[in-house]
């Protein structure tokens, strides 16, 4: 039986409408927009188109969006000083530095200034430092967004064995501690690890997240699991074609045929990185103010 798609295009519009409504409240008490501030260094295309759609959507939410652009030549200074002056600016309530940088530019050490309260990539050491120990923070959008489909999908998570493949900060080492945070039994796999397809063989949850096309195959996965496939990779292109095809980590044909569940690529986990993003953003404008804002809204 062929599994179930778990709808991450219509979870994320879901989640947007929720974040608009709570971002209209939080004008009305606020009196002003929540602000998210996107800064650009450089031209790279797909940053670009990222950092384009990012600022529409703020707005079609109902918060206000602030993009900055840098030259590629800007140099580690000009990009701290901006960072320090969006800290300082009460109508910032989020702060989001468009990766990769240019690589004269020291990721860590753009990523160490940000204002931990207005962080909500959530890459900051201070916040992976609150998700291992549990507290509030912000959580790495990706996975957070991974996690709010598993929980749509299965409910409770308790006692689930879970395997992550990739230990990347910004996806595979948050994602294996918001699963242990769901009582899951967790093991993060990666590029050493031994025997992957029977350490796969072993999860009722399996979240692909190494940027390899189609290297989860069918018969790594026990049947029924839940499949959550993050990796977003462009095949070459067909003869006639100008562009290749996007698929995931994921063998999606095969897979699809063992798992009880599965995330499409695309229409999976990709829309819902933007909406937790614009969800982080209006947490951070509510804690900002010091206004409440009940934790089950979003
Ligand atoms: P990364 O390159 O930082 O990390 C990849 C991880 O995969 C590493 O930890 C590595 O150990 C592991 N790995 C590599 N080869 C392996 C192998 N043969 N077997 C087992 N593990 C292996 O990548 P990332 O930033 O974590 O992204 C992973 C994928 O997710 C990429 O395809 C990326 O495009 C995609 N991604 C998607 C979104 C989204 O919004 N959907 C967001 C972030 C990343």
């Amino acid at each position: 039986m062929s599994a179930q798609l778990i709808d991450g295009k219509a979870f994320a519009e879901g989640l947007r409408h929720k974040v608009a409504a709570l971002a209209a409240a939080f004008e009305g008490k606020a009196g002003r927009k929540a602000g998210l501030a996107v800064v650009l260094v450089g031209e790279d295309p797909a940053s670009q188109v990222y950092v384009r759609s990012k600022g529409k959507q703020t707005v079609a939410c109902g918060m206000a969006s602030f993009e900055y652009k840098l030259p590629v030549t800007a140099s580690e200074e000009e990009l701290l000083a901006l960072v320090e002056q969006l800290n300082n600016d009460r109508s910032v309530d989020g702060i989001l530095v468009q990766l990769p940088l240019p690589a004269h530019l020291d990721e860590q050490k753009v990523i160490a200034t940000i204002d931990p309260d207005k962080d909500v990539d959530g890459f900051h050491v201070i916040n992976a430092g609150r998700l291992a120990v549990g507290q509030p923070g912000f959580v790495p959008c990706t996975p957070l967004g991974c996690l709010m489909l598993l929980k749509d999908r299965l409910g409770d998570l308790s006692g689930l064995d879970a395997v992550v493949i990739g230990r990347s900060n910004i996806v595979g080492k948050p994602m294996a501690q918001l699963l242990v945070a769901e009582s899951c039994t967790v093991t993060v796999a990666h590029s050493r690890t031994k025997d992957l397809p029977a350490v796969v063989h072993r999860a009722d949850i399996v979240v692909a997240a190494v940027g390899r096309p189609e290297m989860v195959k069918a018969d790594w996965i026990k049947p029924g699991a839940t499949v959550i496939d993050v990796g977003i990779n462009r095949l070459p292109p067909e003869p006639g074609q100008d562009k290749g095809r996007l698929v995931g980590d994921v063998d999606f044909t095969g897979v699809r045929e063992v798992a009880g569940a599965i995330t499409p690529v695309p229409g999976g986990v990709g829309p819902m990185t933007i909406a937790v993003l614009l969800r982080n953003a209006l947490v951070a404008a509510y804690r900002n103010e010091g206004l409440e804002l009940d934790p089950d809204a979003l």
